[in-house]
């Protein structure tokens, strides 16, 4: 019998430690936290709480003596005055440890100094922004007090110890209950799957386009095309494609969705993946440049509007899709506007073949006129007001000015998630580190921060963390980029923060120069910005420009991609699809023509056309590798210059960006002395991404070499893949993989065969011009060719920060260029 009950008892334990293994962190923290919220309240009511013989060291006793004037201010709700004289912006001073004894008043106004209220300034309830300030007052007390609390979170630590010896002592010594064990895991397990599954599906039944569901597969049952217009977050991504899976669409072909954006496509392919139970790559996939996510198996495909327009070339009617969705169609890329025109085309001569074309914003009358006046449905959104607030003066540098708002609003506002927009990688990381280095000092002072950056490049598992729930009584800054404008939904968010600018892809059509640069945004994008802080509640946006300065200097829409950029590309894949006559093409918005003909002289230039507009043998080649036809071009002729092994690592290099070399803070010095290393013997940036992924190799492609040598790993990886299927492609256009490593001549002639447009030849002081249309430029500083002013470069991309810098840049001799472009370039008589 007693050993019965020692059976029982240990059986018991057991459930007992599963139960608590099921805990959700999350859970844990919050209880805790309410506890503290409890205690602290105590603490600070009892006035005598000093003298209660706890002995608190220097700082612990000015925090307490911090906190309680908080405490004190709330409980007296005295009502504060604002202050409009400043206009300027503030950290609140009351970050600083000796600024115990602040002035309450002066710390409160710090937000109404900054802003105009735009929208009902005048009904402002000073008592119900008191109030709101109190609470958030409160709640950060709360937290302080209990993270400085050495005791508690030690017997914390403490628990989570015991937690994971309770484990590891089932495992060592319960052999006879193993598998009793091992059963009820199996099962939570199970249980666990369910009803995450079942939550999944109880959220999606809340989504807005739930309650159009039967209305939606009706209309696509009747017509052919549909324009279906909706707010961001209502659902039409990762809810329209299912919906239409479930009525069947998919038995007799794949549903298609289109995304702008590399970074969308993947996320919202992994949530469709869950939302169904299915492992991403099976039933749900996605496809973007260099990474295929899809199987046999595939039924709905995420993809990217670039690499549809690919599928074009191997399926011109798109017979494997039974329905395609081109989504974000407001964006106007480039892709998306020629596939407008192709499957336009499609949807005449294949009536089994359904078109759905959905947006954010409301130009959908414009869709639907382009696709011969096919129906609009709406999906009302879920809305809620967000007031607009605007800077009083213009800020000389938004991104101080964003960190700064975003630091006041974590310590005026109430909780809720913070949005700010940057227009790149490079900016999201110097703001997330700014906005460490300011709190990092403050330690319990300030409530918890969650820094989550969000780009394209951003690799997978960190965009994860972009999706997960804020744990309360922390808050969350989401640091993006124009792809959480309408491409990605991240919930929670309540204020947002918009400097008004992006980074758009500019094209001079006269000189067939194309340069990213920092733009300012459009007042449609303003709006969506905006909108991101109202999806679940009430928000506030805080533009980080003046309301007149909206009013006077912003376009009202975002001008389609078609008209400011190199087309050359897309005239190849169109002359590859058989389409020569490009002047008549269908076009939403046609290109101007001036970019047309630029687009043409190039290909002709490139040898990819030939005098006639018709493509060569080189041009579809060329068209086999999805890169810029400058690219493709210097591949194709590494054949010719017999060194193609070379050209596809250097090519593969240059196609991961800017983000292979490191330059860490307090170490820029060795980072700089390890980058001029690959570059000895100054053989140019070109030949160094060579030198530095050869070197990489012949360390079994090795993580620890990398990093002592300040290499990006997780880059390298990345151009890896992408050699490999540079070198797939090789195969497939029969150019032969030859090495020719000794000599860097023929290496250097296939890269200008490419990049002839791109030549400067050396003025004084380090200035440059451009050859065929002059144009003044520098060399950037982080080439290794900064300090040599070589007579003629070779640049890969031109880049405008504080001057035009050529960037990526190797030596070249000018009499090349005759060889290499003859009708680009002639000897001057
Ligand atoms: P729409 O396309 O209309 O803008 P979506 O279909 O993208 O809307 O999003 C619908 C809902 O799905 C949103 O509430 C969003 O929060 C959620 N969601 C989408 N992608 C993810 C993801 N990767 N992780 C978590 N939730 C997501
Ligand atoms: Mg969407």
């Amino acid at each position: 019998l007693k050993q019965n009950e020692a059976k029982e008892a240990f059986r018991r334990t057991n459930a007992d430690i599963e139960a608590l293994r099921r805990v959700s962190r999350q859970e844990y923290l919050k209880k805790r936290q309410q506890k503290k919220l409890e205690e602290v309240m105590e603490d600070l009511e009892d006035e005598n709480c000093l003298l209660r013989g706890l002995k608190l060291t220097e700082a612990e006793d000015r925090d307490l003596s911090y906190k309680k004037q908080i405490f004190e201010i709330a409980k007296k709700k005295s009502v504060l005055e604002r202050d409009e004289s400043g206009n300027e912006y503030m950290i609140p001073e009351a970050y600083d440890d000796q600024e115990c004894g602040i002035d309450q008043k002066k710390r409160f106004s710090v937000a109404s100094q900054c802003y105009g209220k735009l929208n009902g300034g005048d009904k402002i309830n000073p008592f119900a922004e008191q109030k709101a300030w109190e609470d958030q007052q409160i709640e950060k007390a709360t937290w302080n007090f209990g993270s400085k609390d050495k005791n508690r979170s030690m017997s914390a630590d403490e628990y989570e110890f015991v937690f994971g010896d309770l484990i590891d002592f089932v495992k060592a010594s319960a052999n006879e209950f193993d598998d009793d064990l091992q059963a009820q895991q199996t099962r939570s397990f199970d249980l666990q799957v369910k009803s995450n599954l079942e939550k999944l599906q109880e959220e999606r039944k809340t989504l807005p386009v739930f309650s159009y569901r039967d209305e939606l597969l009706r209309a696509v049952e009747k017509y052919q095309v549909l324009v279906i217009v909706g707010e961001t977050g209502s659902g039409k991504t990762t809810q329209i494609p299912q919906y239409l899976h479930e009525a069947g669409y998919t038995k007799h072909g794949k549903i298609g969705c289109t995304q702008p954006r590399r970074v969308a496509a993947m996320s919202v392919a992994a949530r469709v993946s869950q939302e169904m139970g299915v492992k991403l790559g099976h039933e749900v996939g996605y496809s973007i440049r260099f990474e295929d996510c899809t199987s046999e198996k595939t039924v709905m495909k995420y993809m990217t509007d670039g690499m549809l327009l690919r599928e074009f070339l191997g399926e011109p009617d798109l017979a494997s899709y039974s329905v395609l969705m081109v989504d974000e169609a407001h964006e106007r890329t480039l892709s998306t506007d020629i596939l407008f025109g192709l499957v336009k085309d499609i949807a005449r001569f294949r009536p089994d073949f359904k078109l759905l074309i959905s947006s954010a914003t409301l130009d959908a009358k414009k869709f639907s006129d382009y696709f011969d006046y096919c129906p609009i449905l709406y999906i009302p959104g879920r809305r809620h007001p967000v007031d607009i607030f605007y800077t009083k003066e213009p800020q000389a540098d938004y991104l101080d000015a964003a960190i700064a708002t975003a630091l006041q609003i974590h310590v005026t506002e109430p909780s809720g998630d913070i949005m700010i927009f940057l227009t790149g990688q490079e900016e999201i990381e110097a703001a997330a580190e700014v906005l460490k280095q300011k709190t990092e000092g403050l330690g319990t002072k300030i409530g918890e921060l969650i820094i989550c950056p969000i780009f394209a490049n951003l690799p997978t598992e960190l965009q994860a963390k972009v999706f997960e729930p804020t744990p309360s009584g922390a808050r969350k800054i989401v640091l993006a980029t124009n792809i959480a404008e309408t491409s990605l939904t991240i919930d929670g968010i309540k204020y947002v923060i918009d400097p008004g600018f992006c980074k758009m892809k500019s094209y001079n059509p006269r000189t067939g120069m194309e340069s990213l640069q920092v733009t300012p945004i459009s007042k449609a994008s303003a709006r969506q910005r905006a909108g991101r802080s109202g999806r679940t509640s009430p928000g506030k946006c805080f533009r980080l420009y003046t309301s007149y300065s909206y009013q006077h200097d912003f376009e009202d829409n975002t001008i389609p991609e078609i008209q400011r950029t190199n087309l050359a590309n897309v005239v190849l894949t169109l002359k590859c699809l058989g389409i020569h006559d490009l002047l008549h093409f269908d076009f939403i918005d046609a290109p101007p023509t001036e970019g047309l003909i630029k687009a043409l002289e190039l290909l002709f230039a490139l040898a990819a056309l030939n005098k006639f507009g018709e493509l060569t043998k080189v041009g579809r080649q060329m068209a086999e590798f999805p890169l810029d036809p400058k690219l493709s071009k210097m591949i194709v002729a590494s054949g010719k210059y017999k060194c193609s092994d070379e050209v596809i690592s250097i090519a593969a290099m240059l196609s991961v960006g800017n983000s292979v070399f490191l330059r860490p803070k307090n170490k820029q010095t060795y980072a700089d002395n390890a980058r001029m290393w690959f570059q000895t013997g100054n053989v140019g940036d070109h030949i160094a991404l060579l030198n530095v992924y050869n070197e990489w190799k012949e360390t079994n492609y090795s993580t620890e070499w990398c990093a002592e040598n300040y290499i990006q790993a997780r880059s390298m990886k990345r151009a890896r893949d992408i050699r490999e299927q540079l070198e797939r492609l090789l195969g497939r256009v029969e150019i032969e993989l030859i090495s020719n490593p000794d000599d860097l001549t023929p290496i250097k002639k296939a890269i200008a065969s490419g990049f002839f447009p791109h030549v400067a030849s050396s003025m004084k002081n380090g200035r440059y011009r451009t050859i065929k249309y002059p144009q003044t430029a520098y060399i950037h500083p982080s080439s290794g060719l900064a300090r040599e002013s070589p007579s003629c470069v070779l640049y890969h991309e031109m880049v405008l920060t504080t001057r035009e810098y050529m960037r990526c840049v190797t030596e070249i001799e000018a009499k090349w260029l005759l060889d290499v472009a003859p009708h680009y370039y002639q000897v001057k008589h």
